[in-house]
């Protein structure tokens, strides 16, 4: 609505310009784009039976027109309006996909390498961001137009967003976090022990004691220009720091709240089943893995409508982490999270932890959630509609409907029979721009004049 809105306000600006010319400011406006989509089978809202022979017709950088048939022309396009047939007549087409969790600024290559080279600094922002500009196109090529990054540092991930953002270069629109909200000596603190004293440098890295300092911190990310407040209630794979909770009620409270206060959604990093609780009871909007996650917590999260990210890809098989005895096998063997909560109807949204293994992988967590029982459908609809529902972006994201973004991707065979497909994405389409063909990168580092 808010897109229709403000294209309806151009037009009645454009009338004006057109009624009283003024001197230098003449330029026409750039000719319609349009490209018609030969689908052999869409999927244009994951959840609804898939049409055989359709035409997707995109406009600029949306949804125009789904038709019956292979159309061939636009009839009301301007003479100046370019059209593009694009042959996906063998392909199953689907919107593009969601992943909300992901940390674009390293993967364990880049780790190794480091080690390997006997680096012992942390890696720096350039690193990271050099890392982000990397990793969220190898996103993208997987198929994942729109992935929540949650947990960097407080400038990368920013940085390659608003040049996404600003078209200056092909990439997933990314949502982020920038720091995690951790307390001290928890999961997520990241500030060295010889700036731990330092109340301020604490604070901006996301590390905060009690409520008001935790307000503080979801204040400076969201001052940084944060899409998302992610905090650390326990322990983790990642920092041998346990798994049962590490935040106070009043400061779960604080964090959820302020977030929620400046419109942004909270995501809980949480495993034990107190934590989870917890995290529910403040509203937060989403619980990232959720792996002791027991039955009261599933009664909760289904009745406020809290989603399970459930980020199996990084629990299963077991992570090449710190702690000893990795305890993945047995949170899947004796608890179960996903495969209860699903049959419980608790919202799964799609999320990988892409970023604890390599960017570009992050599909096969379509097998992980089929191979524990769910149905091929729910996973698509998982990575689509549901997650662009935690999102907040449904009215633009997330099917190809009417008037929605042009976010699609293609593949060979049809993963509803065979949801290992899914690793091969054919096509990708971003915002009406064509990403991928015939299975590689399209998008040439060109730069018109004048550009910024
Ligand atoms: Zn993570």
């Amino acid at each position: 609505m808010y897109r229709i809105a403000a294209g309806g306000l151009l037009a009645l600006v454009a009338g004006i310009a057109l009624a009283q010319p003024a001197p230098g400011r003449g330029a026409p406006p750039p000719a319609d784009r349009y490209a018609l989509i030969h689908a052999g089978t869409l999927l244009d809202v994951p959840g609804t039976a898939p049409r055989q022979q359709v035409t997707v017709v995109v406009k600029n950088d949306q949804i125009a027109a789904v038709l019956p048939g292979f159309v061939t022309a636009v009839p009301d396009a301007s003479a100046a309006a370019t059209t593009e047939v694009i042959d996906l007549r063998d392909r199953f087409v689907m919107p593009g996909l969601m992943d909300a969790h992901v940390h674009l600024q390293s993967q364990p290559t880049f780790a190794r390498r480091r080690t390997e080279r006997g680096d012992r600094n942390p890696p720096s922002a350039a690193e990271n961001t050099v890392n982000a500009v990397i990793y969220a196109r190898r996103n993208l090529a997987a198929g994942f137009t729109t992935v929540r990054d949650l947990g960097s540092d407080d400038q990368s991930v920013f940085a390659v967003r608003n040049a996404i953002n600003a078209g200056r270069m092909i990439g997933p629109r990314i949502l982020v976090s920038g720091s995690a909200i951790a307390v001290t000596g928890g999961h997520g603190d990241g500030t060295p022990m010889e700036r731990t004293g330092d109340d301020i440098a604490r604070i901006t890295e996301g590390t905060c004691d009690g409520p008001m300092e935790c307000r503080k911190a979801v204040r400076y990310q969201y001052k940084l220009g944060a899409d998302v407040i992610k905090f650390t209630s326990t322990g983790g794979f990642g920092s041998n720091t346990g798994l049962d909770p590490q935040l106070f009620p009043d400061e779960i409270e604080a964090v959820v709240s302020t977030a929620h206060l400046h419109g942004l959604k909270a995501a809980a990093h949480a495993y034990s089943p107190v934590a989870i609780r917890q995290a529910v009871s403040a509203g937060v909007d989403s619980i990232e893995h959720g792996f002791l996650l027991d039955d009261e917590g599933i009664r909760m999260m289904k009745k406020a409508g809290t989603f399970l990210v459930p980020t199996l890809s990084a629990s299963y098989p077991p992570p090449v982490f710190r702690i000893p005895d990795p305890p993945s096998v047995k949170l899947r063997n004796e608890y179960k999270a996903f495969e209860r909560a699903y049959a419980a109807g608790v919202k799964i949204a799609f999320g990988t932890d892409s970023g604890t293994f390599d960017h570009g992988t992050n599909a096969k967590e379509f097998e992980f959630m089929v191979n524990f029982g769910m149905k091929p459908m729910d996973a698509l609809r998982s990575a689509t509609v549901v997650t662009a529902d935690l999102f907040g972006i449904s009215a633009e994201a997330g099917t190809l409907e009417v008037g929605k973004l042009a976010d699609v991707v293609a593949v060979k065979g049809n993963p509803l029979d065979q949801i290992s497909v899914m690793r091969q994405i054919d096509f990708v389409m971003k915002s009406g721009r064509v990403a991928k063909r015939d299975g590689q990168m399209t998008e040439p580092f060109t730069y018109p004049a004048g550009f910024e």
